[in-house]
């Protein structure tokens, strides 16, 4: 059974960004599943899987514009100290808030001046070649309720993450 749009896929995976240090992975034995078509998972890796099957293995390497979109110079910006209350925030960690509309908005902190934190609301993987070496652990037919919601729902019962 091969890829394609409406599959559901499980794959293990390693990410690294071109020096061969592994940034993220899936746990062994706890593979990734998503629904083949739907943009659960970056579009240059979701091309690139169409027409596997179970067991094989690949490396993929997905520009940033096929994965977390070009650096945005626009999404760094100034945030007073105060808006941080009493706390500083760490240089370098991720933090989140939230947006006009309640939605929650990541953001890393790049700096901190005297008057204000230097912060960057772009994906901490945006603007990077991102490499992915896979490994297809399953391919299935979506069930009629997971096509109408466009994500997996995992064995036994229906998860809402
Ligand atoms: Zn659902």
């Amino acid at each position: 059974m091969k890829i394609a749009n409406g599959m559901v896929v499980a794959l293990d995976y390693k990410l690294h960004l071109g020096d061969g240090e592994i940034i993220d992975a899936s746990e062994p034995g706890s593979p990734l599943y998503y629904v083949q078509g739907e943009g659960n998972i970056v579009p240059g890796l979701e091309r690139a899987l169409e027409g596997l099957e179970k067991d094989d293995t690949k490396q993929v390497v997905v520009p940033a514009e096929d994965g977390y979109g070009a650096h945005d110079p626009e999404g760094v910006q100034e945030v007073p100290k105060d808006a941080f209350g009493g706390e500083l925030p760490e240089v370098g960690n991720q933090y989140t808030a939230r947006g006009p509309n309640g939605e929650v908005v990541p953001f890393v902190v790049k700096e901190i001046k005297p008057e204000v934190v230097v912060v960057d609301l772009n994906h901490p993987l945006a603007g990077q070649t991102l490499h992915f070496d896979v490994a297809i652990r399953e391919v299935r037919e979506a069930t009629a309720e997971e096509k109408e919601h466009g994500h997996v729902h995992e064995p036994g019962g229906h998860h809402h993450h």
